[in-house]
């Protein structure tokens, strides 16, 4: 039975296959795209024990991308999970301290957006040939600093597609820049703008939904599309490596067949917990979902009180990727807690966009059992590096350091100290600037650099290529221009 997509808001419930999704990104109603059903796993546990990372991706991705055959899914699995990888295992699990952290750092841009970001240019041109479309896809994006580079790094030299990103020329962390202004590519373009992150967004909406430049595109051979994370392309990869993590604790027997693990997500736009839950609902033995946040702690309310309020002050932390008041894929949880109820979901988008809040009914909450909220102030998040570096000797990102501190919070409240596994999302010499100052405050008035080569000695780990490359990569691309030119600047680049 093929599995189909409804958008979370349209009451009538019109489907389209999952590569007609994944090239439409967000649904024409603003909702976001759901599989009609969660499959189940057909492959019992020991069976995936036994296999690759590629071979569990496959296991997962055909039962939801239903509309791509054997070979099509095989090819996009191999293109995306080789050797940009840093480890054949591709998401290896590393115990510290009574958890096992699921490393999902190893790409090419050493945060966990590249499980997702390097096979999503390889699952949309191969929905746009499904398709019979001929025109090339442009991907805009606007990024805060990680996904941008994700993207870059995943598109880069993918035939038939061209990538712009956007990114506040002041806002983002200098590693982060020289990450971005260095990319290769002949169909990759970056460009600063003299505006913030919002503007950045803005802007790019603005052209997504621009009629007249759709059909001026389309009429040079070009069509818009997004490689944002609530396109179902991301989400899917997803949920392989949480039912590849459950299957080497099992092949390692670190647990028995059937027995049940907790799952500790840090969480910004809920996409990589979502994962997990939907891991959850296909069968993986998960029993808690951890959501982890930082100060801006939305859903940590949301779970405690079930009303969901962004209107608050906007917190600038040491954990950037998690600094998000709208958890844009929350709303595939409202949708399915509702019933995969459409208008009720819709009502409650509505709220949100209106006032800022909404609040879900005592029914709904009850559905959320399986989840359990709880956030880590800045210096409780620095503690946690530190503690585990002193205890274990084993260093993590700021990022993983706030589920660390939050699964020691549950752990502490709750006693439930079953096997647990913890995303770990990015790579501490992404964010090693605030890695060292929470190991020891002397190291802050450091050159970044001198500090990599610190964090290397003191981790005994690797300086990771991605890292090593922009120590002196060319710079190649350093345009910028005012927020009011981004448009012009799209077509300068596409030549129309
Ligand atoms: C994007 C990101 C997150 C948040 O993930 P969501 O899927 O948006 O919840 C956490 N950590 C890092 C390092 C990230 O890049």
């Amino acid at each position: 039975m093929g599995i189909n997509y409804v958008s979370t808001r349209d009451s009538k419930k019109q489907e389209i296959t999952a590569s007609q999704a994944i090239l439409k990104g967000l649904a024409d109603d603003g909702g976001l795209f759901v599989p009609t059903s969660i499959p189940k796993l057909d492959k019992s546990l020991e069976e995936l024990s036994k296999m690759t990372y590629q071979q569990v991706a496959y296991e997962v991705l055909k039962l939801f991308l239903t509309d791509f055959t054997e070979e099509e899914l095989k090819h996009c699995i191999n293109s995306a999970y080789d050797a940009k990888f840093d480890t054949e295992e591709i998401a290896p699990l590393v115990f510290a301290d009574g958890a096992y952290y699921l490393e999902l750092f190893h790409g090419a841009t050493i945060a966990f957006k590249d499980m997702a970001l390097s096979i999503l240019p390889h699952l949309m041109i191969t929905s746009a040939r499904k398709n019979n479309i001929k025109n090339d896809i442009v991907i805009l994006t606007a990024t805060s600093g990680d996904t941008g580079k994700a993207a870059l790094a995943g598109f880069a030299d993918v035939k038939g597609t061209r990538i712009v990103v956007f990114y506040p020329k002041n806002g983002v962390s200098k590693i982060q820049e020289r990450q971005m202004i260095t990319q290769k590519g002949d169909n990759t373009h970056v460009v600063g703008i003299k505006g913030n992150f919002d503007q950045a967004q803005t802007g790019v909406k603005q052209m997504f939904n621009d009629k007249e430049l759709a059909a001026e595109l389309d009429k040079a051979g070009f069509q818009f599309s997004s490689a944002n994370s609530i396109n179902i392309g991301r989400l899917v990869p997803q949920i392989a490596y949480y039912v590849y993590a459950y299957a080497k604790l099992l092949g390692e027997e670190k647990v028995s067949d059937g027995d049940t693990i907790n799952v500790v997500v840090p969480t910004g736009n809920f996409g990589n917990i979502l994962a997990a839950y939907y891991a959850k609902n296909m069968g993986l033995p998960i029993e808690k979902l951890i959501c982890a946040s930082n100060e801006n702690k939305v859903l940590y309310d949301f779970f405690s009180t079930g009303e969901y309020n962004r209107n608050r002050e906007f917190i600038l932390t040491n954990s950037p990727s998690m600094d998000i008041l709208i958890s844009s894929n929350l709303e595939r949880l409202i949708y399915h807690i509702a019933g995969n109820d459409a208008s009720v979901n819709a009502d409650l988008m509505e709220s949100l966009k209106t006032t800022g809040k909404y609040e879900i009914t005592p029914q709904m909450r009850a559905e959320l059992d399986c989840f359990y909220g709880n956030y880590a102030s800045e210096e409780e998040t620095g503690e946690a590096i530190r503690k585990l570096y002193e205890d274990t000797g084993y260093i993590i990102d700021t990022h993983t350091a706030v589920a660390s501190s939050v699964y020691n919070k549950y752990k502490a409240q709750t006693g439930d100290d079953k096997t647990t596994v913890i995303a770990s999302t990015a790579s501490p010499f992404k964010f090693t600037r605030a890695v060292m100052g929470a190991i020891d405050s002397a190291y802050e008035t450091e050159e970044d650099f001198v500090l990599v080569d610190k964090l290397s000695e003191l981790g005994k780990v690797k300086v990771p290529n991605a890292i090593e490359e922009i120590r002196t990569a060319e710079v190649r691309h350093d345009t910028v221009v005012e927020v009011d030119d981004m448009c012009a600047e799209v077509k300068r680049f596409l030549g129309i």
